[in-house]
């Protein structure tokens, strides 16, 4: 059944990176459709409503967003800045508080403030800092003028392709100083030890560059990209999973629908993971043996998460976010809490927390659909949702007026997005998955792109930029460089 006029480009996925491809490629005097399978569009920027309180889901804080920083810039050239209400983290205080076992580490706003509350707190690790800092401040010059964008994106910076473990290791770097920057691995869900250099320096410099955090709710900033896609002539459709992606001899030609409607288009983004993208192509589309080695992948691990409502007055909000890191006998981090205090209404400021949660430890419930999954699951969730009520304790002191709106766990997400394992930030980006992690894109039958956090590299940046790397993969450098390029950089 065939209903629609074909499409130039269909783009499977309605997050920040399907949307995104899906405006970019409308700039382009595209006619694009953009399918999302859930009844709302905006995948994980979305977040939801209980109770009268909006919590968020995907997007807590995000970097770089300062006039003439690389998000911003992107989000310049999609034309939806002016309808992301934002406010700026830190104020005169830091972005983020880091509480160890045995110190608190304040990071600040600016690489230069960043680098001197290092040698502050680690005097003999002066070496170390430096070379740090020197690599952070290069990546910040690389992001400014996009240079992952030009054609030599493969070369630049090859000796961060390292381990950020044995990287400071080499240093003689010091267990607090590892600890401290090792933050930034744990929360994209690596130790140390697994995690490149480059993707530990690219998040932590689009933070550093600036932080904000969403003024509005996430539906809003969902509503944004949508209605700027439409704008544009863009089509949005809701409700109606892709199930299919139809192949003409070896090209791509479109996508079938659940509801069985096939809707054809010349060129398909993918802005969904990647093993849901094997699922739907036809048999023999990609060598078996790539195909085995996506599916092989393995996951970011699984987070619950909750927010819960607590007494403004006993509890102001924070413009920084809390981090409460334990260590291991080894003076590594074992465990972590992510909390932030945002203003509420009402005397209630929201409290948002979250932990890492292995699928694992919920894969007796994999079966299972939500609000059905039974009293042993449920049982589960309320003693994570104590542990980090007491670890928030452990901070704030006893939570006065404190209600649970709500807690989700991986297979919440699993679900909602149609991820494997629920991973929050799609596959894992280790040294070790990095070989097939950077180059599945490449194993597509021609006509199909990937898009989306797990093309490029996840979060806010990460997806813009995916987006903006594979539209310039589709319509080669020279148009790119001519008709976007210029605009994203002002030459
Ligand atoms: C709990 C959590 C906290 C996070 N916090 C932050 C943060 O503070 N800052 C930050 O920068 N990043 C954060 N991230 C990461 C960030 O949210 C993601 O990297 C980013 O939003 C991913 O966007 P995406 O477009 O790739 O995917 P998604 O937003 O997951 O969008 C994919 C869309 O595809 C749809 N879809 C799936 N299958 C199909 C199908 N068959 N047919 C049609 N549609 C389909 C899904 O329903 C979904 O809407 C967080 C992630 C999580 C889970």
């Amino acid at each position: 059944m065939e209903t629609k006029p074909p499409f130039d480009g269909l783009i499977i996925g309605s997050g920040i990176g399907g949307l995104s491809a899906g405006i970019l490629l409308s700039l382009l005097n595209y006619r694009v459709a953009v399918v999302e399978r859930n009844l709302l569009p905006g995948g994980l920027m979305r977040g939801y409503r209980r109770g009268g309180v909006d919590l968020p889901v995907g997007i807590h804080y995000f970097g770089s967003f300062g006039k003439g920083e690389p998000v911003r810039r992107m989000c310049d050239v999609l034309g939806v800045t002016e309808k992301i209400a934002v406010e700026r983290m830190g104020g005169q205080g830091p972005i983020d508080r880091y509480l160890f076992d045995d110190r608190t580490f304040d990071l600040p706003e600016g690489i230069d403030a960043f680098v001197a509350a290092l040698g502050e707190a680690f005097p003999a690790d002066g070496r170390a800092i430096a070379a740090v800092g020197k690599n952070l401040r290069t990546l910040i010059e690389l992001q400014k003028s996009f240079a992952f964008l030009a054609p030599t994106a493969m070369a630049i910076a090859p000796d961060l392709f390292a381990p950020l473990g044995a990287y400071l290791d080499g240093m003689s770097c010091s267990a607090g100083l590892k600890r401290v920057l090792g933050v930034s691995s744990r929360w994209m869900g690596m130790p140390e030890e697994e995690c490149p250099v480059f993707y530990h320096h690219l998040a932590l410099t689009s933070y550093l560059m600036s932080s904000w955090r969403l003024k509005g709710s996430g539906a809003d900033l969902a509503a944004a990209f949508v209605a700027r896609f439409e704008a544009l002539g863009g089509t949005l459709l809701c409700g109606d999973p892709v199930t299919e992606i139809r192949l003409s001899g070896k090209a791509v030609d479109g996508v079938r629908l659940a509801s069985g409607e096939e809707v054809r288009a010349r060129q398909v983004i993918a802005a969904i993971h990647p093993k849901k993208v094997l699922e739907m192509l036809p048999e023999g589309a990609i060598l078996p043996r790539r195909a085995r080695r996506v599916k092989a992948l393995a996951e970011t691990e699984g987070l619950f998460a909750l927010g819960a409502t607590v007494d403004a007055a006993a509890h102001p909000a924070l413009p920084y976010n809390l981090f409460r890191l334990h260590s291991g006998p080894d003076g590594s981090i074992v465990d972590g809490f992510f909390y932030q205090l945002l203003p509420g209404e009402k005397g209630k400021n929201l409290l948002v927390a979250m932990t890492k949660s292995p699928y694992a430890e919920w894969r007796q419930w994999a079966e299972t659909t939500t609000g059905r999954r039974g009293s042993g699951y449920e049982r589960e969730k309320t003693a994570c949702t104590e542990r980090l009520f007491r670890a928030a304790e452990g901070i704030f002191g006893s939570l006065k007026g404190v209600k649970l709106i709500d807690a989700y766990t991986p297979l919440t997400l699993r679900d909602w997005m149609d991820t494997p394992e629920g991973s929050p930030y799609g596959i894992l980006r280790s040294m070790q998955q990095l070989p097939v992690a950077a180059t599945f894109p490449r194993m597509a039958p021609p006509g199909l792109w990937f898009a989306g956090q797990n093309a490029l590299s996840p979060g806010v940046l990460g997806t813009l930029l995916g987006s903006f790397q594979t539209v310039r993969q589709m319509i080669g450098p020279v148009r790119f460089a001519a008709e976007v390029f210029t605009k994203l950089t002002g030459k």
